[in-house]
C-alpha cells in the first residue's frame, strides 16, 4: 500500500462516520456492554446476535446482575444463539469484575478476564477506554492483506507478524476504537471475501491489492484440506411419552472428541446421543449395530420404533451424515452400570432447551419434534425451543 498513512486514516474514518451500520453496541462506552456484544459476535452474525444482545442486556444490565445470576438463567437468555461456552465465559468474566472492583482499564487485565483473547481485549479496550491497540481478526487480516497485497499466508508465521505489524502501524493513535470499529466495517461491508466492492471503497487508491488488478488474489491461504465424509447412525432412545418423555444423552468430553480430531474438540461440553461411524449410507447396516448398542446401553431389550430422515451438516472439512433411528426404551429398564460411567442419563426432552447443543443435535430435535407431535410445528408442546 502507499505510504501516505495520515490520509488513509483520514479517507477511513471519514468514510466510517458517513456509512458505519447504527448498532447498539456502537451507541455505548460501557465496557461490559461492549463485552457482551464482543463475545456474542464470536461465530453469529450481527443480525443474528442483535435481538439476543438487547434481551441479555436487559436481563443482565451490569456485571453485579451477571454476576449473581444462575447459569441456568444465563444460559436461557442465551438459548438459540449456540456456542453456550461464551455465555459461561462472560458469567465467568462478570464475576471476576464484581471480585476486582471495577471493569479493568488496561490491556492486560481485560485480557485477564475469562474468555477475552487478544482480539477482544483490544477491542473492548480500544473502544471503550481509549488504549492504542489494534485489532486483528478475520475482516482485518483479510483487508490488510489486500491493502499490502502479501504474498505471504496471512495467518501464520511471518505472514500474520506482517499484518499485526501493519494493524498497529496504521492504527490511529489519537482515535484508536473507531479506527478499530472502521477497518473491521469495512471488512464486514466492503472489501467482503469473495468479491470485493473495490468501486464503493473509500481506501482503493492505498491499495496495493486493487492498484495491481488483482483484489480477489489476496489474502494467500493455504489450499483447504480436502472434504472427508463421515457417516454415523445416532440412536434417540425414549422413554416415557408426551411433554414427560427423556432421551439418553451426555455431554461430549473432551476424550470422546479428541477422536475426530482436534477440529471438533470445540463440542467439548456439547450435548450428543449416542451415535457411531457407519460405513455407508445404508440404513439397515445402521439398524443391526444400533439395535446393539442400545441393549449394551439399557442392559435390555429395546423395540426400533423408526428411522427419521438423514440428517446432513458441516463441520470444518467434515462432510456428515446422520442416520437417525429412533428406539421406544420401557420405564422399567435401567442404565447399564457402564452407560452410567460414561455419563449417559436421561433428561426431560422439556429441558433439552437449556442444555449447551450443537446445530446437528438441534436438527436431530426438530426432527424428533415433528414425529412426536405430527400436527405441531416448532416448538410444540413437548417445549424443544430449537
Ligand atoms: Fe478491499 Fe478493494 Fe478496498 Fe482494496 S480496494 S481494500 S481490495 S475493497
Amino acid at each position: 500500500m502507499g505510504t501516505d498513512i495520515s490520509k488513509f486514516r483520514r479517507d477511513l474514518l471519514r468514510w466510517y462516520a458517513a456509512s458505519k451500520r447504527d448498532l447498539p453496541w456502537r451507541r455505548t462506552r460501557d465496557p461490559y456492554a461492549i463485552l457482551v456484544s464482543e463475545l456474542m459476535l464470536q461465530q453469529t452474525q450481527v443480525k443474528t446476535a442483535l435481538p439476543y444482545y438487547e434481551k441479555f442486556l436487559r436481563h443482565f444490565p451490569n456485571p453485579e446482575a451477571l454476576a449473581s445470576a444462575s447459569e441456568n438463567a444465563v444460559l436461557a437468555s442465551w438459548a438459540g444463539l449456540g456456542y453456550y461456552r461464551r455465555a459461561r465465559f462472560l458469567r465467568a468474566a462478570a464475576q471476576a469484575i464484581v471480585a476486582r472492583g471495577s471493569f479493568p482499564e488496561h490491556l492486560e487485565g481485560i485480557r485477564a478476564l475469562p474468555g477475552v483473547g487478544a482480539y477482544t481485549a483490544a477491542a473492548v479496550g480500544s473502544i471503550a477506554f481509549g488504549l492504542q491497540q489494534a485489532v486483528v481478526d478475520g475482516n482485518v487480516i483479510r483487508v490488510l492483506a489486500r491493502l499490502a497485497a502479501l504474498g505471504a499466508d496471512p495467518t501464520c508465521g511471518e505472514g500474520a507478524k506482517k499484518v499485526r505489524d501493519l494493524a498497529q502501524n496504521l492504527l490511529d493513535l489519537k482515535r484508536p476504537g473507531d479506527f478499530n470499529q472502521a477497518l473491521m466495517e469495512l471488512g464486514a461491508t466492503v472489501c467482503v471475501p469473495d468479491k470485493p466492492r473495490c468501486h464503493d471503497c473509500p481506501v482503493q487508491g492505498h491499495c496495493a491489492g486493487f492498484l495491481e488488478g488483482k483484489p480477489g488474489d489476496y489474502p494467500r491461504l493455504p489450499p483447504r484440506a480436502a472434504t472427508q465424509v463421515l457417516v454415523k447412525a445416532v440412536v434417540l432412545a425414549l422413554r416415557g411419552s408426551g411433554p414427560r418423555s427423556e432421551i439418553l444423552t451426555r455431554a461430549r468430553s473432551s476424550r470422546q472428541e479428541a477422536k475426530f480430531g482436534a477440529s471438533k474438540t470445540r463440542l467439548e461440553g456439547f450435548w450428543a446421543f449416542p451415535e457411531f461411524e457407519v460405513p455407508s449410507l445404508d440404513f439397515s447396516a445402521a439398524e443391526v449395530r444400533a439395535v446393539k448398542e442400545i441393549r449394551r446401553l439399557v442392559g435390555s431389550e429395546a423395540p426400533l420404533t423408526g428411522r427419521l430422515p438423514r440428517v446432513r451438516h458441516r463441520i470444518t472439512v467434515y462432510d456428515i451424515h446422520l442416520l437417525p433411528l429412533r428406539f421406544f426404551v420401557p420405564k422399567s429398564a435401567s442404565l447399564a452400570p457402564a452407560a452410567i460411567k460414561q455419563g449417559w442419563q436421561w433428561v426431560g426432552l422439556s429441558k433439552l432447551a437449556d442444555l449447551p447443543l450443537a446445530s446437528a443435535e438441534k436438527k436431530l430435535l426438530t426432527l424428533l419434534n415433528r414425529v412426536l407431535v405430527p400436527n405441531e410445528g416448532r416448538g410444540s408442546q413437548l417445549g424443544l425451543i430449537l
